[in-house]
């Protein structure tokens, strides 16, 4: 079977009010085509993975979601990234965690991948692994006025400086995450997932973007999958593992994320969780329990990006 290149993206599932106004909602569903253009484009020159990378890369740069320049603020008004991918052909995994002046962190995560034995690499020693491959940037870089605004009028309106974290990030639903997930024209699957956190997260906290499994899952005939929502349900849920172990037994990928997400919402309640996924044959799937989540897909020779927002907008 001759299968066509295909990558699907998402921009975080979260509730409306993290949109300013309109013109922030379009910038950000924009930013979501741009990915996957950039995408496809990689996929004329490489292989899954570069088309997974140069997605996510686009989406860290844009600024408009919670990842790479448009990371939230920890607790202490600093950018600490997460991020992981994995090439499903032999199960390669690079991550990397609570980053503070990377440029890029998916592409730091893959060079875990690629120029190291090591599967996850945190904090002080990623940022040395950064500067040797030109990602390490000051944190002026990733911090600008408008996002010190917002943490200092958050911080103001909480009273005290710590809430329960996930309880804070349900009621803000500021769930920005980014991802994407391919196939390439030989069959095989790769996934990428970054982002800056949970807002006002406790320094060092790890969600579930850099581990593989939780945050994300590729593996060459069964299906590759990226997550976004609370972390620390999705990584007690082991959401995208979990997909692809129905997946491998029989379930179809679209009935395999709505069983994952219906799941999660049956243990931990609504509005925590989204996933998009893509099968071995190059089925694009999505479900969540949130407000809207902003995904994207096309595929070689299709001629245009799908973009939806809503959960009635027509996606696979
Ligand atoms: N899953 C991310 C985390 O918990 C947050 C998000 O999806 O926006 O770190």
């Amino acid at each position: 079977m001759s299968i066509k290149a295909t990558i699907a993206v998402h921009g975080g599932a979260g509730s409306m009010s993290y949109f300013i106004n309109e013109e922030h909602r379009q910038r950000y569903l924009r930013g979501l085509v741009e990915a996957v253009n950039a995408g496809l484009e990689a996929s004329r020159r490489g292989n899954a993975l570069d088309m997974v990378v140069d997605a996510v890369s686009i989406m860290e740069f844009d600024g408009s979601y919670d990842a790479g320049k448009g990371s939230v603020l920890d607790l202490y008004g600093e950018v600490e990234q997460d991020a992981g991918v994995m090439w499903g052909k032999d199960l390669s995994v690079g991550a990397v965690a609570s980053v503070r002046h990377v440029i890029n962190a998916i592409k730091l995560a893959r060079i875990v991948m690629e120029k190291t034995d090591h599967v996850l690499i945190v904090g002080e020693g990623a940022e040395e692994l950064a500067k040797h491959f030109g990602l390490w940037v000051p944190s002026i870089e990733l911090i600008n006025e408008a996002k010190i605004n917002r943490y200092n009028s958050l911080i103001k309106n909480l009273g005290s400086r710590y809430r329960k974290n996930v309880d804070l990030a349900k009621e803000l639903g500021f769930m920005d995450t980014v991802g994407a997930v391919a196939i390439d024209k030989d069959g095989n699957l790769a996934a990428a997932t970054s982002t800056g956190g949970t807002i006002l997260k406790w320094p060092g906290r790890v969600g579930d973007s850099p581990l593989p499994g939780a945050g994300y899952w590729a593996e060459n005939g069964v299906c590759a999958v990226s997550a976004t929502g609370i972390g620390e349900f999705i990584i007690r849920a082991m959401a995208s593992f979990r997909v692809a172990t129905l997946v491998k037994g029989g379930v179809k990928i679209s009935e395999a994320v709505k069983q994952v997400v219906n799941y999660v919402t049956e243990l931990f309640g609504p509005g925590n969780i989204g996933l998009i996924a893509i099968d071995s044959r190059g089925n694009v799937a999505s479900a969540f329990n949130t407000e809207v989540m902003g995904r994207a897909w096309s595929q070689e020779g299709l001629g245009k990006v799908i973009v939806a927002h809503y959960p009635g907008d027509p996606f696979p």
